[in-house]
Formats: structure tokens, sequence, C-alpha cells
């Protein structure tokens, strides 16, 4: 009988890609993707616990689950990602009819605890040990042909105040460079054109290798795996953002002009409250050397409004640096307790209309900036990797510029998965509208913002 899966996946780009994995290893075991949960005879849920939001939604899932499994009592129910390493038996009480909790460094042995399940195992409940990173690569189902996501690294040793990642994923450790470096051959071997580096902290990758590599050789390394047109990487930690690595984004001509550096706020008394390891000023130092070096430059970043003990005047420091930061893209978080970190004991909350009104302020500045400098770049001619037809246009065509900024342009003569030239003629807060140019012309006028 044809067995089905289902996996709905919360969070970020390593959950995706952890997904990806999960799938590769149910389709070895001879299951066949499922559109619905409804359908599917195993059920995975890849949660996220960076926030209280995805916890919510988790629990409500769950909630629904209580009757498929009683509909179907052979259906596996099982728990993946951060939730399940973190709160075992918070999820056990509130819902018993889950089958299985898959912590992220357990997926190595997932196939044979899925196996044993699908043989009718009741006994085997949990996998959160933590298994060595190049143990056994996932047999990852890609869901892009041309576009890849890969791991360089697990866990983070920074431990910020409020952050449960470290907790979930545990410390750091590098894959192998040997190992990194055939994955993304096979990659392009196979008709990828660009690669997203992914770990907590890339710019610590290599620490505790033997023989000791860092990030930049690593970058090196991949930047002459051929047929590779793009390396995009996250996420970064300012206080880790080497001269090296600077020097590398500007010299290797595949590390595309984006870097994505998470602040978090602007007031030096919360970065020391978070444990974020540099000072404002540090931070805008190293990003106007990485601007100064790189031309074009795309510079995002990540941060949270209402940690605890943040007052008006933190806030207005971090207001002002996003004046001076000038970021293309900033994700913006109001602050929450997470189970297990530091700052869940800190005193001095701020009320949750104070960091709605503070999310707010900063929404604002944040996307006038935005609009600022798309519109700087009007008439500029990009380089874009097609993704297909634009949702709302299907006679457009959208793909992203190395600045990893989205482009929607007319689709004619532009299929998916290739690269074309445009030259941004509309601003808007996420990208451009754009006008198709023919690549000779552009590269003969010089234009062509690509290397
Ligand atoms: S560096 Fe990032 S992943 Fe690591 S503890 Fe800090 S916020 Fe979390």
């Amino acid at each position: 009988m044809m067995r089905t899966y289902h996996i709905e996946t919360f969070g970020c780009q390593m959950n995706e890609h952890d997904s990806e994995g999960i799938a590769g290893v149910l389709a070895g075991l001879g299951l066949f993707p499922s559109a619905s949960a409804q359908d599917a005879d195993v059920i995975v849920l890849n949660t996220c616990s960076v926030r209280e939001k995805p916890h919510r939604k988790v629990f409500a899932r769950l909630a629904d689950y209580r009757a498929l499994k009683a509909e179907r009592p052979g259906r596996l129910i099982v728990v993946a990602g951060c939730m399940a390493q973190l709160i075992p038996e918070g999820i056990r009480e509130a819902a018993p009819h889950v089958d299985l909790l898959v912590g992220p460094r357990s997926y190595p042995e997932l196939e044979t605890a899925l196996r044993r399940k699908l043989e009718g195992d009741l006994q085997l409940a949990t996998l959160l040990g933590r298994c060595e990173p190049d143990l056994q690569p996932l047999p990852y189902q890609r869901q892009d042909a041309v576009r890849a996501w890969v791991d360089i690294m697990y866990g983070c040793d920074n431990h910020c105040a409020y952050c449960v990642v470290p907790l979930a994923r545990g410390p750091e450790v590098s894959r192998r460079s040997e190992a990194i470096e055939q994955e993304v051959v096979d990659l392009a071997t196979a008709g990828v054109v660009e690669v997203t580096l992914l770990g907590q902290n890339v710019n610590s990758y290599g620490r505790g290798l033997t023989p000791p590599m860092g990030f930049p050789d690593l970058l090196a390394r991949l930047d002459g795996v051929a047929g590779l047109r793009r390396i995009r990487f996250t996420t970064s930690h300012p206080k880790d953002l080497s001269a090296r690595l600077i020097e590398a984004m500007a010299r290797l001509s595949t590390v595309c002009e984006h870097l994505h550096l998470p602040v978090q706020a602007g007031s030096d008394r919360v970065l020391e409250r978070m444990g974020r390891g540099h000072t404002a000023g540090e931070y805008l130092a190293r990003l106007q050397r990485a601007r100064d070096a790189v031309p074009g430059l795309a510079i995002t970043t990540d941060v949270m409004v209402g940690f605890p003990g943040e007052t008006r005047r933190d806030f207005d420091e971090t207001l002002a640096l996003f004046r001076a930061a000038r970021f293309d893209q900033a994700f913006m978080f109001r602050y929450s307790d997470r189970p297990g970190t530091r700052a869940t004991a800190m005193a001095d909350r701020v009320s949750e209309d104070e960091k709605q009104e503070r999310f707010v302020e900063l929404a604002q500045l944040q996307n006038r900036i935005a609009r600022e400098i798309n519109d700087e770049r009007v008439g500029e001619v990009f380089e874009v990797l097609v993704e297909g037809p634009d949702a709302k246009d299907p006679k457009k065509a959208r793909g992203r510029t190395r600045q990893n900024k989205l482009m929607i342009f007319p689709a004619e003569g532009a299929p998916a998965d290739q690269f074309v030239h445009v030259r941004a003629q509309e601003a808007r807060l996420w990208g451009w509208l754009g006008e198709r140019q023919s690549s000779q012309d552009a590269k003969l006028r010089g234009e062509a913002k690509d290397r």
C-alpha cells in the first residue's frame, strides 16, 4: 500500500533544509509526499523555538492531530526540531499522541528510528542526542534545481541572553571542509548555480577543525567550483566579521554582494545585557569597512525591540543606529521570553503596548530608508537569477539579484533558473520593477553589475 508523509516546517532556513533531509529519509523508506496532513500516514512538524508565536502554532496543530491519530492509530505523529529538543516533557504532557520526538542534532539516526516506528515499535519515543556532523549526510530532497542550501556548521557557542539556539542546537561544530566541498561539487555537477551556506554563526566556521581552517578559506575553496555562479551565506555575528572575510567577499567572484549582519539593538547598554560582545560603534565601523571594500554591497539585519530593561533612551539609540547604518532590509521582532535563557530572569519588563509602539516606529523608519536606497539604484542593470512567473502577474517574471533583492520584469524570454540582465526602473520596498536588457549589450556598456 502506498504510504505518504506530510512535513510542515516552522522557522529558519536551517529548518527548511533539515526538512529537505527528513523528506529524503521518508522517501528512502518508500513513502510519498502528501499535500495535506489529513491524508498522510506520517505527519512531521519541524519546529522552531526562537519566538513564542511558532510555539503556539505547533501546540494548536498537535491539538488538531489528536483526532487524526484517533481516526487512524497506525498513523505516526513526529515532532522534530528545536521544540522537541528544548521541551520534550512539555510536548508529551500536552500531546501524549505524539509518537516520536527528534532533536535537530539527531537526524543521522532518523532513518533507523522511523523504520522501527513504521514496523510498529511503540517503545522508541525520543531521539535527542547530538550526532557528529559528518556522520551521515541526509539524503536531501531539494526543492530547487539551481539553488541549494548547504549546512557548514551546527550549534552556537555565543549564548546571547535571549536566544535558545545554543540550548536547542548545542555547541558549535563545523563540518569538514572536504565534505562541504564535495557536496557543493556534486550540486554544481547536478546543475546548481547558487548555494547558500548555513550556520548560526558562519564567521566562526572552522574553529576546532584540524587542520584549522577559517571561513574565508572555505569560501576561497568553493569559489573555484566549476559551474557555481553565486555563493551566499547566513548568519554572521558582527563580533566575528574579520578583515580577512571582508577581503574575501571583495575578491571572490562568486561571493554575492549581500551580508546579513544581525545588530539586535543600538544601545551599548542593551548590547552588553544581551551579551553580544560588541558595541554599536564597533558594529558601524565593521559595516563601513565592508561597504568600502565591496561595491554595491547590500546589508540586512535582525533587530528586536523591548528587551528587558530597554528604556526609551536605549530605543532612541537603536533608531540612531538605523539612521547611520541605512540597512537595505531589517527583520524586526518584539522580545519574548524563551525557555531556559538568561533574559527570562531579567527585571524591568517593557510592556507589550510599548513594544508595539517601538516596533511600529522602527518599521516606519526602516521602510523609508529601504525605499530611499532602492530609489538611488534605479537605472542600474542587475544580474538576476530567474525564479519563475510572478504570483500576482503571470506575464511578469521574478528573480533575485546578487544583493538578494527581488526584481520583477516582463517574463517574455526569461525562463526560470536562467541568468538575465535587468535594468531597475521603479523602486519598491523589496527591490525593483525592471526591464530586460540583452546581457551582451549590458556587458558591452559595462553596465552589468555582475562579476
Ligand atoms: S549568535 Fe545567534 S544563534 Fe548564537 S546565541 Fe546569539 S543569537 Fe543565538
